[in-house]
């Protein structure tokens, strides 16, 4: 299984915005209860790796480039193709 790490949505006290919580184009929240999304996080499941930041796009971008350095995943497939052949 590759590994994965999904954006979470935050407010400034670090309690989870939802996906519930709608926001305006402009980030401006449309629900009641929201005080709005201070900043996203993205941690990775391979536990090393985890950032935060206001933009979105940015905190996408970096967890892009960090799930492209992984190689396939927790599993070695060539170790198990070879192990097949024998
Ligand atoms: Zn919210
Ligand atoms: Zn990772």
């Amino acid at each position: 299984m590759p590994f994965r790490a999904p954006l979470t949505n935050h407010h400034s006290d670090g309690t989870p915005c939802p996906a519930d919580h709608k926001h305006t184009s402009s980030g401006k929240p449309l629900h009641a209860r929201c005080p709005g999304r201070a900043y996203t996080q993205a941690v990775c499941s391979c536990g090393d790796w985890e950032m935060k930041d206001r933009g979105k796009g940015y905190v996408n971008e970096c967890r892009r480039r960090h799930l492209a350095d992984h190689p396939e995943g927790p599993k070695a497939p060539r170790d198990r193709l070879h192990l097949d052949a024998s």
